[in-house]
């Protein structure tokens, strides 16, 4: 991208104190992009709907890895949108690519029994058992389709099955093959070179891998000389479907192709200007699209940033159809964070619709808007996500108090809502963390949960459960799928006689402080100053004094003061933050198990 210099307008108060105006124009990468977008597009098309495109394909469930390809096209659309502009987001489904292996994992699939469809388009291989789609890409696709619609994407989406079988590539596929020593001579420059050491930073792993094949461009396919020639298309063969075909001679008058196919033997002569069975190669296929649907801006992944790479090559071979190269960030990717460790049903592979299901859409979204496309970060399914929230809450609240910074600002107006208006919210964001305690601790029971949630507040206590809804649901799920037993709370059934006995008496009137303020103090404020200020008021401060007004002492104190609680009510050093804890067990049972 070229970084173009970006003016923060000022704006003047009566005092003459200037003020930073809260526009989301110009002040963070979104906006930059824009204004390249819109500028490149009305040079090339002046007058016509901006177009953006992502592409995905497929060929299995579709890595939230993926979803930068549709996040960053979708974050720079939504802004020229929100300057009141038409805009197009193709997401072109690269359905008719090959179905190149089986990927692992997938419930209702016998990998034996698929392997049998490799080399066939994605639209002709069988759904997994039980699926209510048609085929292979219609399944996958449901569940991607799904997530978007979750996370407020607007694209049209373009079956490149419908595209080609039907015949509206016609022309494209019979230029290309008009200019077959073109293409093949650009191809060549790259075929020569000998590709350069690879310059990356860290080694792909699998989920990395997996994503980067997903894209559907690592096979980068530039078709195949074979006796007859160089050839840019591939026909998927008359008897067995599959694209183990070699093209045996082309008529550029009469448009006669032959073929015969490695895998069963068929042979047969077609017309090209009539046949619908077959497609570009990648590395046409790409740029053909690019010039047919006239395409401004198209990210790809850093895989695409090597000389000889899809995106490289595209931008020579477009000239060839009559266009020219979208301008295409490269984006780093997008890693995940503690799901390694989980087993999935699906081979290990987290997808959009995973996230989500224990993060809110705004949360998903703020992780892409806040990002440069070509600054990677990870997704967290471990306990970051925790601080990832209480990161967002703090946003909210400096947005909704106006002490935000104007790119902060911005990131936080992509992730709650786009041009067509806000996302649906949950109507009390209680913090995740205590949301996730309270879950844990309750373990499905909702009345309990409630309970606890309207203790909270007293002052505003939460009348239903459905108010919290639905990132209490997520913070439901993600304690249950995504915290490993050994970091779950018990809380104990039966008071832990033994240690009570034990206690010295500095103990037992720490706890006695704690039971006589309990009542007083029920509440998560209200408790948070209780426990923090038993040990202080057991030195002989005041439970009001500031850290700045105590000896480092009190801090070991603390610590030790917690730990015996922690070990008291679930039989562990640590546990949820304890006021969380205290509430979500209930003042009478605390009472109990501190030995009341
Ligand atoms: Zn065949």
């Amino acid at each position: 991208m070229t970084c173009r210099p970006w003016t923060v307008r000022l704006f003047w108060r009566k005092k003459d104190v200037p003020i930073v105006a809260q526009s989301t124009e110009t002040t963070d990468w979104v906006s930059r992009f824009a204004d390249e977008v819109i500028e490149e597009s009305e040079r090339r098309a002046p007058g016509k709907p901006v177009v953006v495109a992502s592409g995905l394909s497929p060929s299995g469930p579709i890595h939230l890895g993926n979803l930068r390809e549709v996040m960053t096209p979708h974050l720079v659309a939504d802004e020229i949108r929100r300057r009141g502009r038409e805009v197009r987001h193709l997401i072109s489904w690269d359905d008719y690519d090959r179905y190149r292996k089986v990927p692992k994992g997938i419930a209702g699939v016998d990998e034996k029994a698929w392997a049998e469809h490799i080399g066939k388009p994605l639209t002709s291989v069988p759904a997994p058992k039980g699926s209510s789609y048609p085929n292979w890409a219609e399944h996958f696709k449901a569940a991607m389709i799904e997530s978007l619609a979750d996370l407020g994407v607007e694209f049209d989406g373009i079956s490149q099955t419908e595209q080609y079988t039907s015949g509206v590539y016609r022309e494209q596929i019979l230029h290309a093959m008009k200019h077959r020593g073109d293409i093949d001579a650009i191809l060549a420059q790259y075929r020569t070179k000998k590709a350069p050491a690879k310059k990356q930073q860290k080694p792909l792993d699998e989920a990395e891998l997996e994503a980067a094949e997903g894209s559907g461009a690592a096979a980068e396919d530039d078709g195949s000389s074979g006796s007859a020639g160089y050839f840019p298309y591939k026909p998927y063969c008359g008897n067995c479907e599959k694209d183990f075909t070699t093209v045996t001679s082309y008529d550029d008058d009469t448009t006669e192709l032959s073929y015969t196919c490695d895998a069963c033997g068929f042979s047969e002569t077609v017309r090209l200007n009539e046949f619908n069975r077959g497609k570009l190669v990648w590395k046409v296929d790409w740029p053909m699209r690019w010039a047919y649907e006239g395409v401004i801006f198209e990210p790809s992944g850093v895989d695409h940033s090597s000389p000889g790479s899809s995106f490289q090559v595209g931008g020579q071979i477009v000239g060839i159809f009559g266009g020219e190269r979208p301008i295409g960030p490269m984006y780093a990717f997008v890693g995940i964070s503690g799901m390694a460790k989980m087993s999935s049903s699906k081979g290990g592979v987290p997808t959009p619709a995973d996230a989500l299901k224990i993060m809110e859409p705004q949360l998903l979204r703020w992780l892409y808007a806040r990002r440069r496309p070509n600054q990677s970060f990870k997704i967290a399914f471990d306990q970051e996500i925790q601080r990832l929230y209480d990161e967002w809450d703090k946003l909210d609240a400096k947005v909704a108090d106006s002490t935000a910074l104007p790119a902060d600002v911005a990131a936080h107006a992509r992730a709650v809502g786009t041009a067509a208006g806000e996302l649906p919210r949950t109507p009390r964001p209680l913090p995740y963390r205590t949301l996730a305690s309270v879950a844990d601790i309750t373990a499905g029971h909702q009345d309990q949960a409630l309970r606890i949630l309207s203790e909270l507040d007293p002052e505003n206590p939460l009348s239903d459960l459905d108010e919290a809804r639905p990132r209490y649901d997520k913070a439901e799920a993600w304690i249950n799928t995504h915290v490993p037993a050994d970091q779950r709370t018990i809380v104990r059934d039966e008071p832990d006689a033994e240690l009570l006995k034990s206690l010295d008496e500095a103990s037992r009137q720490s706890l006695r402080l704690l039971l006589d303020g309990l009542a007083e103090h029920w509440s998560l404020d209200g408790l948070t100053h209780l426990v923090y200020g038993v040990p202080k008021v057991q030195a002989g401060f005041s439970a009001d004094a500031t850290p700045k007004e105590l000896p480092p002492e009190i801090k070991t104190a603390q610590r030790t003061f917690f730990a015996l609680l922690y070990h008291l009510l679930v039989g562990r050093d640590t546990g949820p933050r304890l006021p969380t804890l205290l509430l979500a067990v209930g003042q009478e049972r605390v009472r109990a198990l501190l030995g009341e």
